[in-house]
Order: structure tokens, then C-alpha cells, then sequence
């Protein structure tokens, strides 16, 4: 990669170069999958909110351990055992300094940002949720941000109250003051909509549900992939993502918990590496994270994740962003110029996700034909039938930009779209 980050000067008293600007044009040959076509066209992915495509450091990464390092980990005496597990947590610390949590023990490794939902409602939640108990959620949320808390309020008789948006789709953050009260346990919002782009205030959402005596949940699914993290300072008890959409591979994700909280949660599931003796009378449980992380976990994944981390810091987070956010723009320029095309979703912070939809045309007509043009964007309700609702639409067609997205793939966009117009409008 052609890039380098200007960070590593900071801290040292050295003057600090302004990082020079960011173009795709110097990492897409990182990409393999970039340089195919589909229906013998160029390819514009633009389906990045889905996953993201993956650089070869990350599909070296993982091959490099299959072929030399391939071993479980936690449990061998042997060499190649003890060198996976070195890899796993030094792939727990680059987490850790990626999202700058304070302690690689507040990193669980996880499936994905789903999974790691599901472990703080099953465990946190059925430990601490009782009846008549309350967690708030935004309409802005994934289906995976809102079906694990429904599962818990009906086993627990707890109730789920909704932060609604504005004809933006931005958060009603008075309507929120008005939902905390002294029953609220969490609060579990997303940082970004993937449905629409919006960025959220989770600092100041944090802030207001701690001051209300609740904890607080960040979903940073779409957003670890598109703006720098901190957890500390976000302030938030838990933050979950997925790997596959920061350049990663699937079936790894990750589970920030601050480490009291962590430690005081009871397992979610049961099996080995994850206790400290069994007997059949009793089991006692390994510490945090291990106590989360029963059974063989996935090991190239995490190594795969690392690597992911690596490259897309080698680029810079801070220059990454303002990329895309330039794309965005350029994109949303374009994009509004085209008759009978509605954007929805224009809320001021937003990230590089365009959500639309044309009034003569349905999202999967558009979405079938744009792919004839090697153009892939998503259609439908983006796993988000609460913001449709909001809407009075039953989907959107979404294109969702990356870094190592350019100009010609939105103009590629708009050409295809010319078609669409051709064909319905
Ligand atoms: N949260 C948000 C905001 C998402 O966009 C997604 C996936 O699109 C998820 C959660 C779930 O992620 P995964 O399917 O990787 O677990």
C-alpha cells in the first residue's frame, strides 16, 4: 500500500506533516475482487454498509496461518499451540488499541455485532433486567439491535421504549430526555444508521443515561468501518461491531464491555475454555473475556481481523473519513439531480450511506437493473422495517460508499440509473 500514516510522529515532539491527501486510486489494487467485473462490466460495489471487500494483507494474514501456524490455542504445551495463541491475543490487543479501550480483557471475540447483542441481552440483561424494568432503543436501529432486547423484555417483563426521528432521520433527542427515567437499565443505540447514514450523539446520549442512572450500548457496526473509535472517549459500557465491514473477514466480531461490568456478567455460553474447574457437581467460570468465549474460537478470523485493523490504520481513520465524506458529497450532488429521485435520510452528521428511492421505479426493479451495469448497491428494508415505517415506504435503494470507492463508481451509479429512467420513467 501506497500509503503511509503522518501519526506515528505524534507524542515525540517532532513536527507533524499534514498527512497528504487520501485517493483510492493508490489501494484499490490491494483489493483482488475490485479488479473483476460482473456481467462483463466494470464493477461499482457499492454495497459496503453489507460488508466490505477485503484488502490481500487481510487474505494473506489468514492464509499465512492456515499454512504455518494452524493450531488451537489456550491448551497445547506445544509450539505451533503456543504460537496461535500468541497470534489470537496479540489480535485481542490490536482490538483494544484500535477502539482505544483501557484493558485487552474488555475485548471479547464474538461472531459479529449480532452476537455480540445477543451475549450482553442473555447474560447482562437476564442478571440485571426485572419486571416493569425499562431499555430504550432508537427507530434508527438494526433489526439486530432490537430483536435480542424484545427476547429479553417478554422473558423478563421489561419494557422497550422507542427514541423517534425527525423527517431527517435524526434522533429526537428531547423526546430521549423524556423516555429516561429511574426504570431505565440501557440504553442501546446505534452510532450509525446503516438505513439511512445518520450519525448519532452517542457521547451526549451516553452522558444523559448515565446521569439517569442507566448503562449504555453503542452499536458501532456501521460506524468502526467509517470514523475513529474511542471508547473512553465515547464513555459507553458496552460497543459491539463486525469485522467483515471494516475489511475483515466474516464470522468474527467484537464485544467491548468495561471490565467491571464485564467480570460481574455470568457466562452466556457453556463449554471448554471458558471455565476454571469442573466437577459434576460443580463448575467454576474463567475471568473475562474467556468466561465469553466457550468452545474452539475462530482463530483466523481474529488473525484475518487484526490484519484488517492494520491496513485501514496504515491509511489513517481521520483521512479515511474525510474521503468518503467528500465522495458522499459528490455522490448526493449528483444523485439529486436526477428527476423524481428522492433521497431519504439528510440528516446533517451523516456518513457516506445513500438511501433512495424513485417514483417510478421499485427499489428491486432498480437494484436488478443497476446490476446489469455492474453496478451492486442493496434494496429492501436494510433490516430496518421501523425506519420504512417512518417512512410510509415499504424499501429504499441504498449505495453505501468505502474508501477505495471513486468518482467512477458513482458516476457509474448515475449512468445506470439513466437507465432505470429509460426503462420505468
Ligand atoms: N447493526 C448495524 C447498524 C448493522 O448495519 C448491522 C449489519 O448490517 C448489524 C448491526 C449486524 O451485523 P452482523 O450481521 O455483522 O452481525
Amino acid at each position: 500500500m501506497a500509503v503511509t500514516s503522518m501519526k506515528s510522529a505524534r507524542g515525540r515532539g517532532e513536527p507533524v506533516a499534514p498527512a497528504p491527501a487520501f485517493s483510492p486510486d493508490d489501494i484499490r489494487g490491494d483489493f483482488p475482487i475490485l479488479q473483476t467485473t460482473a456481467h462483463g462490466k466494470r464493477l461499482a460495489y457499492l454495497d459496503n454498509a453489507a460488508t466490505s471487500q477485503k484488502p490481500q494483507a487481510v487474505i494473506a494474514a489468514m492464509t499465512r496461518y492456515y499454512n504455518s501456524q494452524n493450531a488451537n490455542i489456550h491448551r497445547g504445551v506445544y509450539q505451533l499451540s503456543m504460537e496461535a495463541t500468541a497470534a489470537y491475543e496479540a489480535a485481542r490487543e490490536r482490538v483494544r488499541q484500535f477502539i482505544n479501550a483501557t484493558d485487552s480483557r474488555e475485548i471479547v471475540f464474538v461472531r459479529g455485532a449480532t452476537e455480540a447483542i445477543n451475549l450482553v441481552a442473555t447474560s447482562w440483561g437476564g442478571a440485571n433486567v426485572r419486571s416493569g424494568d425499562e431499555i430504550i432503543l432508537s427507530t434508527l436501529e438494526h433489526h439486530s439491535n432490537i430483536v435480542p432486547w424484545q427476547m429479553l423484555a417478554k422473558r423478563a417483563g421489561a419494557v422497550l421504549r422507542v427514541i423517534p426521528i425527525n423527517d431527517a432521520g435524526e434522533l429526537c433527542l428531547d423526546e430521549y430526555e423524556k423516555l429516561l427515567n429511574p426504570r431505565t437499565r440501557l440504553v442501546a443505540i446505534t452510532h450509525v444508521s446503516n438505513a439511512l447514514g445518520t450519525i448519532t450523539p452517542v457521547r451526549r446520549m451516553v452522558r444523559m443515561a448515565h446521569a439517569a442512572g442507566a448503562l449504555a450500548l453503542v452499536d458501532g457496526a456501521q460506524s468502526v468501518p467509517h470514523l475513529p473509535i474511542d471508547v473512553q472517549d465515547i464513555d459507553c459500557d458496552f460497543f459491539v461491531f463486525s469485522g467483515h465491514k471494516i475489511c475483515g473477514p466474516t464470522g468474527i466480531g467484537v464485544l467491548y464491555g468495561r471490565q467491571a461490568i464485564l467480570q460481574a456478567m455470568p457466562p452466556y455460553q457453556g463449554g471448554g475454555d471458558m471455565i476454571e474447574t469442573v466437577t459434576f457437581d460443580k463448575t467454576t467460570y474463567a475471568a473475562a473475556p474467556q468466561r465469553f468465549e466457550a468452545g474452539t474460537p475462530n482463530i483466523s478470523g481474529a488473525l484475518g481481523l487484526a490484519a484488517a485493523l492494520d491496513y485501514v490504520s496504515g491509511i489513517g481513520m481521520d483521512r479515511l473519513a474525510g474521503y468518503e465524506h467528500q465522495l458522499l458529497l459528490y455522490a448526493q450532488e449528483k444523485l439529486s439531480r436526477i428527476k423524481g429521485l428522492k433521497i431519504v435520510g439528510t440528516a446533517a452528521e451523516k456518513a457516506a450511506v445513500i438511501s433512495f428511492v424513485l417514483s417510478y421505479a421499485h427499489p428491486h426493479d432498480v437494484g436488478t437493473i443497476l446490476d446489469g451495469q455492474g453496478v451492486a448497491i442493496r434494496t429492501g428494508h436494510h433490516c430496518c422495517q421501523p425506519v420504512m415505517d417512518r417512512y410510509g415506504i415499504p424499501a429504499t435503494a441504498r449505495a453505501s460508499l468505502a474508501f477505495y470507492n471513486t468518482r467512477e463508481d458513482v458516476d457509474q451509479l448515475v449512468l445506470g440509473l439513466e437507465t432505470v429512467k429509460e426503462v420505468f420513467g
